[in-house]
């Protein structure tokens, strides 16, 4: 029965929005970082974040591999990423890398506090879950000891959608400085 159950939501999941594909959220300017935990009913979430990023975040959801966000991801330069959900900074282009696996992958989190772990078996066998510490979103996995030539072997798997990109450069004060009175 369990088996049955499972290969149902997984084909569902599998021809669940094509068609609706957005790209990852970017911003010109650095969100304020939260402060408190964030804790919202699901019918906030759902007003607040799109379908996908709804089904990501607070249904632990995957995005299709390869996807706009994924390509759009893969173009970006330098920047930082930032939580869809609550705007807590998770991970940077500097620990960016490129693993083909057709998501967004880092190999560690830029602020180590907002991230956090827990193990799932939704699968049928356990995988290390990667979630936002601070809205207790589901981000990805994070799978080690892949062989990957980098500082920490470790392929953080995130899905595009569940993160909001700042280019380097961006703004960090919200209110532009004000114009000298003078202007001849
Ligand atoms: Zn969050």
């Amino acid at each position: 029965m369990k088996a049955v159950a499972l290969l149902t939501a997984l084909s569902l999941c599998a021809c669940a929005d094509n068609s609706a594909e957005k790209p990852m959220e970017t911003s010109e300017q650095s969100p304020e970082p939260p402060t408190t935990p964030v804790e919202k009913s699901d019918a906030e979430w759902k007003k607040e974040l799109t379908p996908e990023q709804y089904h990501v975040l607070r249904e632990a959801g995957t995005e299709r591999p390869n996807g706009e966000v994924y390509k759009q991801f893969k173009k970006q330069g330098g920047g930082t990423y930032y939580c869809a959900g609550c705007d807590a900074e998770l991970f940077s282009s500097k620990e960016k890398f490129d693993s083909g696996c057709g998501w967004p992958s880092f190999y560690d989190p830029s602020k180590a506090k907002n991230v956090k772990t827990s193990t799932d078996y939704k699968l049928g066998y356990a995988r290390t879950e990667v979630l936002c510490a601070v809205c207790d979103g589901h981000l990805g996995h994070v799978f080690t000891g892949e062989g990957y030539d980098t500082p920490t072997d470790k392929r953080y798997c995130i899905n595009g959608v569940a993160l909001k990109f700042v280019p380097e450069g961006a703004k960090t004060d919200a209110k532009p400085a004000p114009k000298p009175e003078n202007d001849g």
